[in-house]
């Protein structure tokens, strides 16, 4: 398969997420949070027919990570990628399905190299990937449910080409929203998401080691907007001397159709 490597988001926000990539002249899927019909639709629309996915892998056990799974495994029999306690919720599935350890270094057969790290989001063998081209070395990465941004996170993205970067919600927003206050907690206390200005904080980090391309996505529909992440982002970055499409681009992920992503 010809062409550049690129990055798709599908789908992003707490409703459902995937993201589509094709490196190393293979087509792979991160999660696969929306129906089996969504995500059909959603890669015909990108010129991507389902069988040409060649795996599908998954970052940890929420719905919005998982939703289409068994059916899309049975309709399409892709190979499937994901730690244990992710796998452990997952039946009918027609696809050969590999366990991955949350440290794992997969080398797919004629395809890119995929890295896990683990992420302290809350449930058990949560993850990140990035994925890598062996013949270029180009990559990119996907972060999202996040919970807190560590080192080891920070120092497994660094020098990605593209970050697929979690800005789940705004912190005004969010305190004061309609959710319960549990909710908000479990949003911000850690193990949840990263707010807009974590983001922008940790892309800062990101371009000082080479990074220029960026997507925020998980948006939350209900604590968060693409404008007002979008201005976060810029204006945090703006005040630290970094000029947009000099310094670094960044793109809004849609929640419910393909966005415009990237090409290498
Ligand atoms: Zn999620
Ligand atoms: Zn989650």
């Amino acid at each position: 398969m010809t062409g550049p490597d690129r990055i798709i988001p599908l789908y992003s926000s707490s409703s459902g997420n995937a993201t589509l990539i094709k490196s190393h002249g293979m087509y792979i899927i991160i999660d696969c949070g929306v129906s089996c019909k969504m995500m059909t639709k959603a890669l015909v629309s990108c010129g991507v027919y389902p069988e040409d996915v060649s795996a599908i892998f998954l970052t940890h056990r929420h719905t919005d990570h998982i939703n289409g799974v068994p059916v899309f495994s049975r309709k399409y029999h892709t190979p499937i990628y994901g730690t244990r306690a992710t796998l452990a919720v997952l039946d009918n599935l027609s696809s050969t399905v590999t366990e991955i350890e949350e440290n794992d270094i997969i080398t797919l057969k004629d395809g890119p190299e995929v890295r896990a790290f683990p992420t302290p989001h809350d449930v058990p063998g949560s993850v990140c990937y990035r994925v890598i081209n062996r013949d270029t070395g180009s990559s990119i990465a996907v972060m999202t449910d996040l919970g807190r941004v560590n080192d080891g996170m920070k120092g497994f993205a660094s020098a990605s080409d593209v970050i697929l970067l979690e800005s789940n919600y705004d912190p005004y927003m969010l305190e004061h929203g309609e959710y319960p206050w549990p909710l908000k907690k479990r949003i911000s206390g850690g193990h949840g998401h990263i707010s807009n200005p974590e983001s922008a904080e940790v892309a800062e980090y990101f371009i000082s080691q080479g990074t220029k391309r960026f997507i925020l996505g998980h948006l939350s529909p209900h604590n968060n907007t693409p404008d007002v992440a979008r201005t976060t982002f810029t204006s945090y970055l703006t005040d630290r001397g970094l000029v947009e499409n000099i310094d670094y681009e960044v793109k809004i992920a849609k929640k419910d159709i393909p966005s415009e992503g990237y090409v290498l």
